[in-house]
């Protein structure tokens, strides 16, 4: 007789690691949620970059400013000639309050772009007006493309947008302008350029971002292999751990009650010995399955603290309600309806359960989990497949049989 049938090779599939492969041409997250959480996680850096970025255009205007206002006083140029590089001060002051108010990553990106189109209109109407600028146009020109590629956090597809915006209206801007006094020479090897910043910009842009991105996605793996009971793909004993002193001292805080399911699979080593350890591994799959489907609360943290025993913690919910939840989940195993020839209970696999509640914080953590422990071994002596309840405070267990 198969123990386990109805379950499927796919009955597993949502404990399964979350999948974070980049792209190629885009790097971009494959999965729309780790973008995001990607995005989310670089933005107070990506911010700072971007802050520098600022205060050191404004710093150059700066210098521009002193060295014409030192030349004017020397007789040389005029006053009107200072006004040019007070405009990016003034951009990059403005910017500077812009990206600070800037939320989340893509009000920022929206807010960059915005600037890099007003920085390039300004820049073009400068070479209009000053045909001097003429000389700096590639330097600017090369310059500018790799701080739109590296510098700038923006996505690489949004880049490659805003680049190519960027060169096709500077190339334009600077032939007609221009055009006439340049050899063809001059010209040839300007484009050149152009093409050539735009492609190793692009390239480099894309290793770093993809690069980023697979380092990402490998901390995020670690984390949830680290987290991750690697056999059931629920919470593990060291997420249950670090759950249970963040709750304790939440709950403290906030004067809620905390309670705490203990649950263990009876005559597990049974089952085991008529089935073979590998649909006990089955067994305990599915256990962990009926426990996540029937508690469902995204506070409640349903773990494996060993072997056949699960732990589900239960942030602000008082002993009436986890005896209710303890029920719930007897309940569940029992329509599990795994075979179980030598158990005692209607030859099907039942659990039981340990229900301690702490209403009062005076003592420590491990008060709940001993108290936890000492009623499951009153479920076990009472006959099984039950739940046993009681107070961390009152220390009476209360009997509830499922
Ligand atoms: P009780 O009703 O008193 O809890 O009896 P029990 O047989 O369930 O308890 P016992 O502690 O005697 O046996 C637990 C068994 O759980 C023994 C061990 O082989 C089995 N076990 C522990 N971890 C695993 C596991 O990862 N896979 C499998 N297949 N079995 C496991
Ligand atoms: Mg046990
Ligand atoms: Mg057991």
């Amino acid at each position: 007789m198969d123990p386990i049938a109805g379950a499927g090779d796919n009955a597993n599939r949502e404990f399964e690691l979350k999948p974070v492969a980049v792209t190629r041409w885009t790097a971009r997250l494959v999965d729309a949620s780790v973008e995001q959480s990607y995005l989310d996680s670089r933005f107070h850096d990506d911010r700072r970059r971007v802050l520098v970025l600022m205060g050191f255009i404004a710093g150059a205007g700066v210098l521009i400013v002193f060295g014409r206002f030192l030349a004017f006083l020397d007789g040389h140029g005029s006053l009107l000639s200072m006004l040019p590089p007070i405009v990016p001060v003034a951009v990059a002051a403005l910017g500077l309050g812009v990206i600070l108010r800037a939320k989340s990553p893509q009000a920022m990106e929206l807010s960059l772009l915005s600037i890099g189109v007003v920085v390039v209109g300004f820049r073009f109407s400068v070479m209009t007006v000053q045909p001097v600028m003429a000389g700096n146009w590639l330097p600017l020109m090369v310059t500018s493309l790799f701080v739109i590629y590296l510098y700038l956090p923006v996505r690489l597809a949004l880049a490659v947008v805003f680049a190519s915006f960027y060169s096709a209206v500077s190339v334009t801007w600077w032939l007609t302008l221009y055009g006439a006094p340049l050899s063809g020479e001059q010209i040839y090897f300007g484009l050149l350029w152009i093409v050539l910043a735009n492609g190793l910009a692009f390239a480099a842009a894309n290793a770093l971002q993809r690069g980023q991105r697979m380092q990402y996605a490998q901390k995020l793996i670690m984390q949830q292999l680290l987290a991750t009971d690697a056999l059931t793909g629920i919470a593990n004993r060291r997420s249950f751990d670090a759950a249970l002193d963040r709750e304790w001292r939440r709950c403290g805080r906030a004067g809620l009650p905390l309670s705490l399911l203990m649950i263990d699979v009876d005559h597990f080593k049974a089952y085991n010995d008529r089935f073979g350890h590998q649909k006990g591994d089955e067994c305990l799959r599915r256990m962990a399955r009926a426990l996540v489907d029937c508690v469902g609360h995204p506070d409640a943290l349903v773990g494996r603290y060993g072997g056949e025993e699960f732990v589900c913690l239960l942030p602000g919910t008082d002993q009436r309600s986890a005896a209710k939840m303890a029920r719930r989940v007897t309940a569940a195993v029992d329509r599990a309806a795994i075979s179980h020839p030598a158990s005692l209970d209607g030859n099907r696999v039942t659990v039981s359960v340990g229900v301690a509640t702490a209403d009062t914080f005076f003592g420590d953590k491990t008060d709940l989990l001993t108290l936890a422990d000492e009623l499951l071994y009153a479920a076990k002596n009472g006959g099984r497949n039950r739940a046993v309840a009681g107070e961390l405070a009152s220390k009476q267990p209360s009997v509830r049989a499922a």
